[in-house]
């Protein structure tokens, strides 16, 4: 009888709890942190707490890999491949970010599979984000727009026709490495094309590299880097929130 009143005192405990939390809304209300104030933009220009990479006027935030004045054309608003001068990177270094930048691969087509609208965002100047001209152009699935190049095939092919702006919205989390240098976290990625998914969360296996598979030495922050793959690939409206 004593364990029958003690189990009922349980109950009603448990009950009464449970009706507190349920019958109580204040109770699972948060109040702290209050969230800060951004201000978004208008039709995807950069919000108030972004920092703007490239506003279509000036190469400031940018250099070459060698520290030089970047030998790319800047017209029209938007920077544009020039070939053989190589890739540019930003002066600023990243580490977990959102990032949205526009892209436009050439009207004019020329070449097929890898050749034709080819060049690439690298996230700490690692991981590359493909970009590349996929509309009726076949090439490896894990090497085409939208893919985490060599490591990961896009959801579905969002691209637009030739001559037409793109846009990547992504969000990454860098890699995570412990004191001994072994990596411990995964970087990964959400990418979304012309508001398309088609990297839903994708864990990063390690550098991008076209030959061989990915390595992961340890790293910090590294510069948001775009790629000269020797086509005339246009960017515009290039900003990023570090998280
Ligand atoms: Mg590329």
């Amino acid at each position: 009888m004593q364990k029958f009143f003690s189990l009922l005192g349980l109950s009603l405990l448990f009950a009464t709890v449970a009706g507190a939390q349920i019958t109580d809304p204040v109770a699972t209300e948060v109040w702290e942190p209050e969230p800060r104030v951004v201000t978004p933009g208008q039709n995807s220009s950069a919000p108030s707490d972004a920092i703007v990479l490239f506003d279509g006027t000036n190469f400031n935030e940018w250099t070459h890999a060698d520290g030089s004045a970047v030998k790319w054309d800047l017209k029209d608003g938007a920077m544009t491949v020039v070939k053989q001068t190589g890739i540019i990177q930003t002066r600023q270094t990243f580490t977990d970010c959102q990032l949205h930048i526009e892209f436009r691969t050439p009207s004019v087509v020329v070449g097929e599979s890898q050749g034709r609208g080819n060049s690439g965002i690298f996230l700490q100047g690692l991981y590359e984000l493909q970009v590349l001209d996929n509309y009726n152009n076949r090439t490896y699935s894990n090497g085409q727009c939208g893919s985490i190049y060599k490591q990961s095939i896009p959801l579905v092919n969002a691209c637009r026709p030739p001559g037409e702006w793109q846009a990547y919205d992504v969000i990454y989390t860098a890699p995570r490495f412990n004191a001994d240098g072994i990596k411990v976290a995964p970087g990964r990625i959400t990418v979304l094309q012309n508001g398309i998914l088609v990297q839903n969360n994708t864990e990063i296996k390690g550098t991008t590299e076209y030959i061989g598979m990915p390595k992961n030495a340890p790293h910090g922050a590294g510069p948001l880097v775009l790629q000269d793959h020797g086509n005339p690939v246009s960017y515009r409206n290039i900003w990023i929130r570090p998280l």
